[in-house]
């Protein structure tokens, strides 16, 4: 299992620096700590880095620039990502989609700017509400995924964050069937295209209001390999919570 937060734009540097302090102190093994994956706004990043020292916790970017470098004012660069050692990003989270406008090409030149870095996306993709109720669901996967995913090799790593648009940030989170059949068919897309061993291998996250109480359920499920977690993640102790309810 892997426990994901995003923090969006909660969690300034002192904040960051709390919740590492706090982190250490719940005990948390080394190998359950090596499945915790942050996403701190950009400016707290240093924060995190130096925060998190001595822990075996990961550290990504929430964004990225489609351009590797330029006058792009207000981006953040891979470069950048590379130099600071961050070996995740998120890509194409339903924030960024709606608000930001980026669409199906812009999420796939974030994904192909990545083909060559060391860095690893944490692809998000999922329907709106209009889009389930309209039997949509496996269309919008399967659109997201082949023009994402185009022309990422075999090779290179990602892994994939199932986030219904309608269970973000709303207290309505999918039920344990509903969302392993989406991860089934983001499994079978994978099996597909690539190979049954880089089906095997890419972790698939379930996003969209996960709490404690409800990662237990979630997490019986084949096909849900973790869980990309907004504001269950600000506190360590919903987010411990998470861990310690989940089933490996
Ligand atoms: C998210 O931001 O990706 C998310 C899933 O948020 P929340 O857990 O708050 O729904």
């Amino acid at each position: 299992m892997i426990f994901a937060g995003n923090w969006k734009l909660n969690m300034g540097p002192k904040a960051v620096q709390n919740f590492f302090k706090e982190f250490k102190e719940a005990n948390i093994n080394e190998e359950t700590q090596k499945q915790c994956y942050f996403f701190p706004q950009n400016l707290s990043l240093s924060s995190a880095i130096a925060a998190a020292e001595g822990l075996n916790v990961n550290l990504g970017s929430q964004n990225i620039a489609a351009e590797k470098s330029g006058a792009f004012t207000g981006e953040n660069s891979l470069e950048v990502l590379e130099e600071l050692k961050l070996a995740y990003c998120l890509i194409g989270h339903s924030e960024r989609r709606s608000i930001f406008k980026e669409d199906l090409n812009d999420i796939r030149a974030k994904m192909n700017l990545l083909n060559s870095s060391a860095v690893s996306a944490i692809l998000c993709i999922g329907e709106s509400l209009e889009e389930r109720e309209a039997g949509k669901t496996n269309e919008v996967l399967k659109e997201q995924l082949e023009t994402a995913l185009l022309e990422v090799p075999e090779t290179k790593d990602f892994i994939l964050a199932y986030e219904p648009v309608w269970a973000i940030g709303t207290g309505k989170v999918a039920s344990p069937e509903m969302a392993e059949e989406a991860h089934l068919f983001v499994r079978n897309f994978l099996k597909e295209k690539y190979s049954e061993e880089k089906a095997k291998n890419t972790a698939i996250l379930y996003g969209g209001s996960v709490k404690p109480e409800s990662s237990k359920g979630l997490s019986q499920m084949p096909n849900i390999d973790g869980f990309l977690i907004g504001g269950a993640s600000l506190k360590v102790d919903s987010f411990k919570g998470i861990i310690d309810n989940s089933e490996s």
